[in-house]
């Protein structure tokens, strides 16, 4: 837990959210900017800030969270044809909050590459 981590602080219930699944180890709640008609923010509860700051043993926690995306997509009508599942580490791709976090989208088709 960092003190003033917006998404520790949504994992711990001290800022609402739309939670749309938790359980020991992830939290995932609707993003508030969505950039898709599912738009949904996957984090592990105990705080990483990135992918640049991984500690040794957080590898099993992020493939918690592709376990997680999917079973979480499953529960979508509108994902059923595909979804994406984006990281954004550092400035340079757009990361602006420094929790780790992993943005599921879906609901329409992507382009490739992305912007
Ligand atoms: P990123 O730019 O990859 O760091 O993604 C951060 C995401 O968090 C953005 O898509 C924001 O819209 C989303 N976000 C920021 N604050 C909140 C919040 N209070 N509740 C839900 N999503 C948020
Ligand atoms: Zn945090």
């Amino acid at each position: 837990m960092t003190d003033d981590c917006l998404f520790c602080k949504i994992a711990k219930g001290e800022i609402p959210s739309k939670k749309v699944y938790e359980d020991e180890r992830v939290f995932a709640f609707e993003d508030i900017n969505p950039q898709a008609p599912v738009h949904i923010i996957i984090i592990p509860k105990r705080h990483i800030g990135g992918l640049n700051s991984l500690s040794e043993g957080d590898e099993a926690v992020l493939g918690y969270i592709q376990a997680a995306a999917a079973k979480i997509a499953s529960q979508f009508q509108e994902l059923k044809n595909g979804y994406r599942l984006v990281n954004n580490c550092g400035a340079d791709a757009g990361q602006t909050v420094f929790h780790i976090h992993y943005h599921l989208l879906g609901g329409r088709t992507f382009g490739w590459p992305p912007g």
